[in-house]
Protein backbone atom coordinates (compact mmCIF):
# COMPACT_ATOMS: atom_id res chain seq x y z
CA UNK A 1 0.00 0.00 0.00
CA UNK A 2 1.21 3.50 -0.49
CA UNK A 3 0.96 5.28 2.75
CA UNK A 4 1.07 9.25 3.05
CA UNK A 5 0.13 11.33 6.19
CA UNK A 6 -3.97 11.77 7.08
CA UNK A 7 -3.93 14.76 9.42
CA UNK A 8 -7.02 15.10 11.64
CA UNK A 9 -7.14 17.72 13.84
CA UNK A 10 -4.19 17.42 16.23
CA UNK A 11 -2.70 13.43 15.11
CA UNK A 12 -2.39 11.73 11.96
CA UNK A 13 -4.42 8.82 11.34
CA UNK A 14 -1.93 6.69 9.11
CA UNK A 15 1.55 5.54 9.87
CA UNK A 16 4.56 5.01 7.35
CA UNK A 17 5.88 1.10 8.31
CA UNK A 18 9.70 2.29 6.89
CA UNK A 19 9.47 5.80 7.90
CA UNK A 20 9.07 4.76 11.45
CA UNK A 21 11.54 1.83 11.22
CA UNK A 22 13.93 4.63 9.83
CA UNK A 23 13.47 7.22 13.05
CA UNK A 24 14.36 4.09 15.15
CA UNK A 25 17.30 3.88 13.56
CA UNK A 26 18.53 7.55 13.73
CA UNK A 27 17.47 7.46 17.56
CA UNK A 28 19.87 4.41 17.67
CA UNK A 29 22.47 5.83 15.93
CA UNK A 30 22.38 9.18 17.82
CA UNK A 31 22.82 7.03 20.72
CA UNK A 32 25.56 4.83 19.53
CA UNK A 33 27.58 8.02 18.10
CA UNK A 34 28.08 9.05 21.66
CA UNK A 35 30.31 7.96 24.75
CA UNK A 36 28.49 5.24 25.99
CA UNK A 37 26.29 5.03 29.64
CA UNK A 38 28.74 4.36 32.36
CA UNK A 39 27.28 1.44 34.41
CA UNK A 40 24.12 1.73 32.92
CA UNK A 41 20.80 -0.29 33.25
CA UNK A 42 21.33 -4.41 32.65
CA UNK A 43 17.79 -5.11 33.14
CA UNK A 44 14.47 -2.69 32.22
CA UNK A 45 11.06 -2.01 32.87
CA UNK A 46 8.90 0.52 30.33
CA UNK A 47 5.94 1.12 30.71
CA UNK A 48 4.73 3.33 27.76
CA UNK A 49 7.54 2.09 25.37
CA UNK A 50 6.23 2.52 22.21
CA UNK A 51 6.30 6.01 21.44
CA UNK A 52 8.01 9.72 23.01
CA UNK A 53 10.11 9.55 26.14
CA UNK A 54 9.79 5.97 26.74
CA UNK A 55 10.36 5.04 23.61
CA UNK A 56 13.57 6.81 23.71
CA UNK A 57 14.23 5.06 27.40
CA UNK A 58 13.85 1.78 25.32
CA UNK A 59 16.49 3.12 23.05
CA UNK A 60 19.35 4.48 25.31
CA UNK A 61 18.64 1.46 27.55
CA UNK A 62 19.61 -1.01 24.92
CA UNK A 63 21.77 0.93 22.81
CA UNK A 64 23.50 2.88 24.91
CA UNK A 65 26.24 0.65 26.36
CA UNK A 66 25.52 -1.77 28.26
CA UNK A 67 22.77 -3.53 25.69
CA UNK A 68 19.88 -3.45 29.00
CA UNK A 69 16.99 -6.51 27.93
CA UNK A 70 14.16 -4.58 28.07
CA UNK A 71 10.56 -5.37 28.88
CA UNK A 72 8.16 -2.97 27.22
CA UNK A 73 4.15 -2.26 27.98
CA UNK A 74 2.39 -0.09 25.67
CA UNK A 75 -1.37 0.39 23.91
CA UNK A 76 -1.29 0.35 20.31
CA UNK A 77 -2.92 -0.77 17.11
CA UNK A 78 -1.58 -3.20 14.83
CA UNK A 79 -2.45 -2.75 10.90
CA UNK A 80 -6.41 -4.27 9.82
CA UNK A 81 -7.08 -4.63 6.00
CA UNK A 82 -6.62 -0.84 4.16
CA UNK A 83 -5.84 0.91 7.96
CA UNK A 84 -2.69 1.27 9.11
CA UNK A 85 -1.35 0.19 12.39
CA UNK A 86 -0.23 3.53 14.73
CA UNK A 87 3.17 4.32 14.72
CA UNK A 88 4.06 2.84 18.15
CA UNK A 89 3.32 -0.08 16.60
CA UNK A 90 5.95 0.46 13.72
CA UNK A 91 8.43 1.52 16.28
CA UNK A 92 8.29 -1.40 18.34
CA UNK A 93 8.23 -3.51 15.37
CA UNK A 94 11.75 -2.29 14.50
CA UNK A 95 13.19 -1.92 17.48
CA UNK A 96 12.41 -5.67 18.34
CA UNK A 97 13.92 -6.40 14.68
CA UNK A 98 17.23 -4.45 15.42
CA UNK A 99 17.84 -5.36 19.04
CA UNK A 100 17.65 -9.43 18.19
CA UNK A 101 19.98 -8.54 15.31
CA UNK A 102 22.72 -7.36 17.92
CA UNK A 103 21.73 -10.45 20.38
CA UNK A 104 19.72 -8.03 22.64
CA UNK A 105 16.79 -9.09 24.49
CA UNK A 106 13.52 -7.55 24.11
CA UNK A 107 9.80 -8.55 24.86
CA UNK A 108 6.39 -6.35 24.29
CA UNK A 109 3.37 -6.63 26.00
CA UNK A 110 0.49 -4.58 23.82
CA UNK A 111 -2.08 -3.75 26.04
CA UNK A 112 -3.36 -1.93 29.10
CA UNK A 113 -0.82 -0.89 31.63
CA UNK A 114 -3.46 -0.26 34.01
CA UNK A 115 -4.95 -3.22 34.36
CA UNK A 116 -3.96 -5.86 36.49
CA UNK A 117 -3.73 -8.58 33.75
CA UNK A 118 -0.94 -6.96 32.09
CA UNK A 119 0.95 -6.36 35.26
CA UNK A 120 0.56 -10.20 35.93
CA UNK A 121 1.83 -11.05 32.75
CA UNK A 122 4.95 -8.97 32.84
CA UNK A 123 5.75 -10.19 36.19
CA UNK A 124 5.58 -13.66 34.95
CA UNK A 125 8.44 -12.32 31.87
CA UNK A 126 10.25 -11.00 34.31
CA UNK A 127 10.34 -13.77 36.56
CA UNK A 128 11.11 -16.25 34.04
CA UNK A 129 13.37 -14.67 31.88
CA UNK A 130 14.94 -11.46 33.89
CA UNK A 131 14.97 -12.50 37.11
CA UNK A 132 15.28 -8.91 39.09
CA UNK A 133 14.72 -5.08 37.02
CA UNK A 134 17.05 -2.68 38.00
CA UNK A 135 15.50 -0.29 36.07
CA UNK A 136 11.79 0.64 35.57
CA UNK A 137 10.64 3.60 33.66
CA UNK A 138 7.31 4.75 33.79
CA UNK A 139 6.06 6.78 30.57
CA UNK A 140 2.15 6.69 29.95
CA UNK A 141 0.40 9.33 28.88
CA UNK A 142 -2.95 8.40 28.54
CA UNK A 143 -6.53 9.65 27.92
CA UNK A 144 -8.69 6.92 30.45
CA UNK A 145 -7.72 4.78 32.82
CA UNK A 146 -10.26 2.09 34.42
CA UNK A 147 -9.30 1.55 37.81
CA UNK A 148 -8.80 -2.57 38.10
CA UNK A 149 -9.93 -2.46 41.53
CA UNK A 150 -13.14 -0.38 41.31
CA UNK A 151 -13.74 -0.95 37.84
CA UNK A 152 -14.23 2.98 37.73
CA UNK A 153 -13.37 4.66 34.45
CA UNK A 154 -11.60 8.05 35.07
CA UNK A 155 -10.94 10.33 32.05
CA UNK A 156 -8.11 12.98 31.88
CA UNK A 157 -8.82 16.70 31.22
CA UNK A 158 -6.73 20.06 30.62
CA UNK A 159 -8.56 23.05 31.92
CA UNK A 160 -7.63 25.09 34.21
CA UNK A 161 -8.73 25.71 38.08
CA UNK A 162 -10.08 28.43 40.06
CA UNK A 163 -11.26 30.02 36.53
CA UNK A 164 -11.90 29.93 32.70
CA UNK A 165 -9.01 30.62 30.62
CA UNK A 166 -8.30 32.27 27.28
CA UNK A 167 -5.82 33.07 25.83
CA UNK A 168 -3.95 32.88 22.01
CA UNK A 169 -4.03 29.68 20.90
CA UNK A 170 -2.21 27.97 17.71
CA UNK A 171 -4.30 25.60 15.80
CA UNK A 172 -1.44 23.88 14.02
CA UNK A 173 -3.61 21.65 11.73
CA UNK A 174 -4.77 25.17 9.63
CA UNK A 175 -1.63 27.48 11.11
CA UNK A 176 -4.02 29.97 12.57
CA UNK A 177 -3.72 31.90 15.77
CA UNK A 178 -6.76 32.49 17.49
CA UNK A 179 -8.29 33.08 20.94
CA UNK A 180 -9.34 29.91 22.47
CA UNK A 181 -11.32 30.13 26.13
CA UNK A 182 -11.20 27.20 28.17
CA UNK A 183 -13.74 26.40 31.21
CA UNK A 184 -12.59 25.78 34.77
CA UNK A 185 -12.39 22.36 35.83
CA UNK A 186 -15.20 20.65 38.19
CA UNK A 187 -13.61 18.93 41.18
CA UNK A 188 -14.51 15.57 39.82
CA UNK A 189 -12.44 16.39 36.65
CA UNK A 190 -9.67 17.28 38.72
CA UNK A 191 -9.84 13.43 40.57
CA UNK A 192 -10.36 12.01 37.55
CA UNK A 193 -7.22 13.40 35.88
CA UNK A 194 -5.08 12.91 38.65
CA UNK A 195 -6.58 9.34 38.95
CA UNK A 196 -5.64 8.87 35.20
CA UNK A 197 -2.43 10.30 35.20
CA UNK A 198 -0.85 10.66 39.02
CA UNK A 199 1.01 8.08 40.61
CA UNK A 200 -1.13 5.80 41.75
CA UNK A 201 -0.27 3.08 38.69
CA UNK A 202 3.04 3.68 39.03
CA UNK A 203 2.97 2.67 42.57
CA UNK A 204 1.07 -0.31 42.21
CA UNK A 205 3.52 -1.39 39.23
CA UNK A 206 6.37 -1.05 41.85
CA UNK A 207 4.24 -2.79 44.50
CA UNK A 208 3.47 -5.56 41.96
CA UNK A 209 6.90 -6.07 41.49
CA UNK A 210 7.97 -5.71 45.20
CA UNK A 211 5.53 -8.47 46.22
CA UNK A 212 6.61 -10.50 43.58
CA UNK A 213 10.62 -10.09 44.73
CA UNK A 214 11.96 -8.52 40.98
CA UNK A 215 13.19 -5.46 42.34
CA UNK A 216 16.91 -5.47 42.39
CA UNK A 217 18.86 -4.45 45.59
CA UNK A 218 19.64 -0.89 43.65
CA UNK A 219 16.72 -0.45 41.71
CA UNK A 220 15.78 2.54 40.07
CA UNK A 221 12.69 3.72 38.87
CA UNK A 222 11.92 7.20 37.40
CA UNK A 223 8.44 8.77 36.10
CA UNK A 224 8.23 11.83 34.20
CA UNK A 225 6.84 15.13 34.51
CA UNK A 226 7.15 18.99 33.25
CA UNK A 227 6.73 22.24 34.82
CA UNK A 228 7.36 24.82 32.91
CA UNK A 229 7.11 28.52 32.52
CA UNK A 230 4.86 31.20 33.75
CA UNK A 231 3.73 31.35 29.94
CA UNK A 232 2.16 27.98 30.59
CA UNK A 233 1.44 27.96 33.86
CA UNK A 234 -2.43 28.10 34.28
CA UNK A 235 -2.73 25.52 31.78
CA UNK A 236 -0.76 23.31 32.79
CA UNK A 237 1.12 23.66 35.84
CA UNK A 238 -1.57 25.16 37.66
CA UNK A 239 -4.41 23.00 35.94
CA UNK A 240 -5.91 19.53 35.86
CA UNK A 241 -2.62 17.89 34.71
CA UNK A 242 -0.39 19.73 36.76
CA UNK A 243 -2.41 18.76 39.90
CA UNK A 244 -1.76 14.97 37.96
CA UNK A 245 1.76 15.94 38.37
CA UNK A 246 1.50 17.12 41.90
CA UNK A 247 0.52 13.82 42.69
CA UNK A 248 2.83 11.97 40.85
CA UNK A 249 5.27 13.91 42.40
CA UNK A 250 4.75 13.17 45.64
CA UNK A 251 4.04 9.18 44.71
CA UNK A 252 7.96 9.57 44.17
CA UNK A 253 8.73 11.10 47.52
CA UNK A 254 6.74 8.01 49.10
CA UNK A 255 8.53 5.31 47.20
CA UNK A 256 11.97 6.82 47.01
CA UNK A 257 11.55 6.39 51.06
CA UNK A 258 10.42 2.86 50.68
CA UNK A 259 13.57 2.03 47.83
CA UNK A 260 15.94 3.84 49.56
CA UNK A 261 15.58 1.19 53.08
CA UNK A 262 16.83 -1.46 50.14
CA UNK A 263 19.60 1.04 48.78
CA UNK A 264 17.03 1.85 45.53
CA UNK A 265 15.59 5.33 44.81
CA UNK A 266 12.54 7.05 43.27
CA UNK A 267 12.90 9.89 41.35
CA UNK A 268 10.89 12.10 38.84
CA UNK A 269 12.44 13.31 36.25
CA UNK A 270 11.31 16.85 34.86
CA UNK A 271 11.86 17.03 30.59
CA UNK A 272 12.03 19.89 28.14
CA UNK A 273 8.75 20.20 25.73
CA UNK A 274 8.52 18.36 23.40
CA UNK A 275 6.33 17.62 20.43
CA UNK A 276 4.84 13.85 20.97
CA UNK A 277 0.95 12.40 20.20
CA UNK A 278 0.52 13.85 23.84
CA UNK A 279 1.77 16.75 23.97
CA UNK A 280 0.17 18.37 20.54
CA UNK A 281 -2.97 17.64 21.76
CA UNK A 282 -2.68 20.16 24.94
CA UNK A 283 -4.44 23.39 24.35
CA UNK A 284 -2.57 26.60 24.06
CA UNK A 285 1.16 24.31 24.27
CA UNK A 286 1.89 23.88 20.87
CA UNK A 287 2.14 27.95 20.81
CA UNK A 288 4.38 28.13 23.25
CA UNK A 289 6.68 25.15 21.42
CA UNK A 290 7.22 27.19 18.24
CA UNK A 291 8.32 30.05 19.89
CA UNK A 292 10.48 28.17 22.15
CA UNK A 293 11.65 26.11 19.35
CA UNK A 294 12.87 28.77 17.54
CA UNK A 295 14.89 30.09 20.59
CA UNK A 296 16.61 27.21 20.89
CA UNK A 297 17.68 26.17 17.86
CA UNK A 298 18.75 29.87 17.49
CA UNK A 299 20.82 29.59 20.83
CA UNK A 300 21.95 25.73 19.86
CA UNK A 301 20.38 23.79 22.30
CA UNK A 302 17.49 22.42 20.53
CA UNK A 303 16.99 19.03 21.73
CA UNK A 304 14.47 16.21 21.10
CA UNK A 305 13.45 12.97 23.17
CA UNK A 306 16.23 11.01 22.66
CA UNK A 307 18.78 14.05 23.17
CA UNK A 308 16.70 14.66 26.35
CA UNK A 309 16.70 10.98 27.59
CA UNK A 310 20.41 9.92 26.53
CA UNK A 311 21.52 13.01 28.09
CA UNK A 312 19.73 11.96 31.46
CA UNK A 313 20.69 8.63 31.38
CA UNK A 314 24.22 9.86 31.10
CA UNK A 315 24.58 12.78 33.29
CA UNK A 316 22.25 12.38 35.68
CA UNK A 317 21.34 8.78 36.09
CA UNK A 318 24.38 6.56 35.50
CA UNK A 319 27.13 8.74 36.77
CA UNK A 320 30.02 7.87 39.03
CA UNK A 321 27.99 9.01 42.42
CA UNK A 322 24.40 9.24 43.30
CA UNK A 323 21.51 10.84 41.36
CA UNK A 324 22.27 14.22 39.88
CA UNK A 325 18.84 16.11 41.49
CA UNK A 326 17.94 19.40 42.68
CA UNK A 327 16.82 20.88 45.72
CA UNK A 328 13.39 19.37 45.48
CA UNK A 329 14.45 15.88 44.66
CA UNK A 330 13.47 16.14 41.26
CA UNK A 331 16.15 15.53 37.85
CA UNK A 332 16.15 18.57 35.74
CA UNK A 333 16.25 18.02 32.08
CA UNK A 334 14.13 20.74 31.49
CA UNK A 335 17.38 22.99 32.49
CA UNK A 336 18.22 24.17 29.32
CA UNK A 337 14.11 25.08 28.58
CA UNK A 338 14.38 27.21 31.86
CA UNK A 339 17.11 28.93 31.53
CA UNK A 340 16.42 32.88 31.98
CA UNK A 341 18.06 33.72 28.84
CA UNK A 342 15.67 31.27 26.53
CA UNK A 343 12.95 32.38 29.09
CA UNK A 344 13.18 36.07 28.25
CA UNK A 345 13.51 35.58 24.56
CA UNK A 346 10.43 33.71 24.34
CA UNK A 347 8.72 36.39 27.24
CA UNK A 348 9.79 38.90 24.43
CA UNK A 349 8.18 37.73 21.83
CA UNK A 350 4.81 36.29 23.28
CA UNK A 351 4.25 40.07 24.59
CA UNK A 352 4.92 41.33 20.12
CA UNK A 353 2.74 38.72 18.94
CA UNK A 354 -0.27 39.14 17.06
CA UNK A 355 -1.82 37.20 13.70
CA UNK A 356 0.34 39.17 10.96
CA UNK A 357 3.84 38.52 12.86
CA UNK A 358 3.41 35.29 14.84
CA UNK A 359 5.25 33.05 11.85
CA UNK A 360 8.02 35.31 11.84
CA UNK A 361 8.64 34.11 15.31
CA UNK A 362 7.88 31.10 15.45
CA UNK A 363 9.34 27.92 13.79
CA UNK A 364 6.04 26.33 12.37
CA UNK A 365 8.38 24.19 9.75
CA UNK A 366 10.18 22.58 12.38
CA UNK A 367 7.09 21.93 14.70
CA UNK A 368 5.20 19.99 11.61
CA UNK A 369 8.36 18.21 10.64
CA UNK A 370 8.68 16.80 14.07
CA UNK A 371 4.95 16.02 13.97
CA UNK A 372 4.73 14.13 10.70
CA UNK A 373 7.98 12.51 12.10
CA UNK A 374 6.31 11.09 14.65
CA UNK A 375 4.31 9.22 12.30
CA UNK A 376 7.05 8.27 10.26
CA UNK A 377 6.73 10.89 7.04
CA UNK A 378 9.02 13.58 6.11
CA UNK A 379 12.19 11.25 7.18
CA UNK A 380 15.37 11.11 4.60
CA UNK A 381 15.69 8.42 1.67
CA UNK A 382 12.41 7.11 2.66
CA UNK A 383 10.50 6.58 -0.64
CA UNK A 384 6.96 7.33 -0.01
CA UNK A 385 5.54 7.07 -3.38
CA UNK A 386 7.09 3.00 -3.06
CA UNK A 387 3.88 0.20 -2.20
CA UNK A 388 5.07 -1.01 1.30
CA UNK A 389 4.07 -3.88 3.35
CA UNK A 390 1.29 -2.29 6.45
CA UNK A 391 0.37 -6.02 8.17
CA UNK A 392 3.91 -6.05 10.17
CA UNK A 393 4.13 -8.32 13.43
CA UNK A 394 5.93 -7.38 16.54
CA UNK A 395 8.57 -10.04 16.98
CA UNK A 396 7.74 -11.07 20.66
CA UNK A 397 4.35 -10.69 20.02
CA UNK A 398 3.82 -12.81 17.59
CA UNK A 399 5.84 -15.32 18.87
CA UNK A 400 4.15 -15.50 21.89
CA UNK A 401 0.66 -16.13 19.94
CA UNK A 402 2.25 -18.91 18.12
P1 LIG B 1 3.48 9.68 24.20
O1 LIG B 1 2.06 9.89 23.84
O2 LIG B 1 4.50 9.83 23.13
O3 LIG B 1 3.68 8.21 24.84
C1 LIG B 1 2.75 7.63 25.71
C2 LIG B 1 3.01 6.14 25.86
O4 LIG B 1 2.03 5.60 26.76
C3 LIG B 1 2.88 5.33 24.56
O5 LIG B 1 3.86 4.29 24.56
C4 LIG B 1 1.48 4.70 24.67
O6 LIG B 1 1.31 3.50 23.94
C5 LIG B 1 1.45 4.45 26.16
N1 LIG B 1 0.09 4.28 26.71
C6 LIG B 1 -0.93 5.17 26.75
N2 LIG B 1 -1.99 4.61 27.37
C7 LIG B 1 -1.63 3.36 27.73
C8 LIG B 1 -2.28 2.30 28.42
N3 LIG B 1 -3.52 2.41 28.90
N4 LIG B 1 -1.59 1.14 28.58
C9 LIG B 1 -0.34 0.98 28.10
N5 LIG B 1 0.33 1.96 27.48
C10 LIG B 1 -0.31 3.13 27.30
O7 LIG B 1 3.76 10.65 25.43
P2 LIG B 1 5.04 11.45 25.98
O8 LIG B 1 4.90 12.87 25.61
O9 LIG B 1 6.30 10.71 25.69
O10 LIG B 1 4.73 11.40 27.55
C11 LIG B 1 5.28 10.44 28.42
C12 LIG B 1 5.42 11.07 29.80
O11 LIG B 1 6.35 12.17 29.69
C13 LIG B 1 4.11 11.65 30.33
O12 LIG B 1 4.04 11.44 31.71
C14 LIG B 1 4.26 13.15 30.05
O13 LIG B 1 3.50 13.96 30.91
C15 LIG B 1 5.76 13.32 30.30
N6 LIG B 1 6.34 14.55 29.70
C16 LIG B 1 6.08 14.89 28.39
C17 LIG B 1 6.60 16.09 27.90
C18 LIG B 1 6.34 16.52 26.48
O14 LIG B 1 6.47 17.70 26.18
N7 LIG B 1 6.00 15.62 25.59
C19 LIG B 1 7.43 16.90 28.71
C20 LIG B 1 7.71 16.48 30.00
C21 LIG B 1 7.15 15.30 30.50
Amino acid sequence: MIVQPKIRGFICTTAHPVGCAKHIQEQIDYVKKHKPVNQGPKKVLIIGSSTGYGLASRIVASFGGTKAATIGVFFEREAEAKRTATSGWYNMVAFEEKAKKEGIYAKSFNGDAFSDEIKQRVVEAVKKDLGKLDLIIYSLASPRRQNPKTGEVSKSVLKPIGASYTNRSLDVSINKLEMVTLPEATPDEIKQTIDVMGGEDWEEWINVLDKNNLLDAGVKTVAYSYIGPELTRAIYRNGTIGRAKDHLEATAKKLDERLKKKGGRAVVSVNKALVTQSSSAIPFIPLYFVLLKKVMKEKNIEEDCIQQIFRMFSTRLYTDSNIVVDQNGFIRMDDWEMRPDVQSAVQKVWDILNEQNYEQFSDIKGYQEDFLKLFGFGLKDVDYNADVDIDLKIPSIASSIA
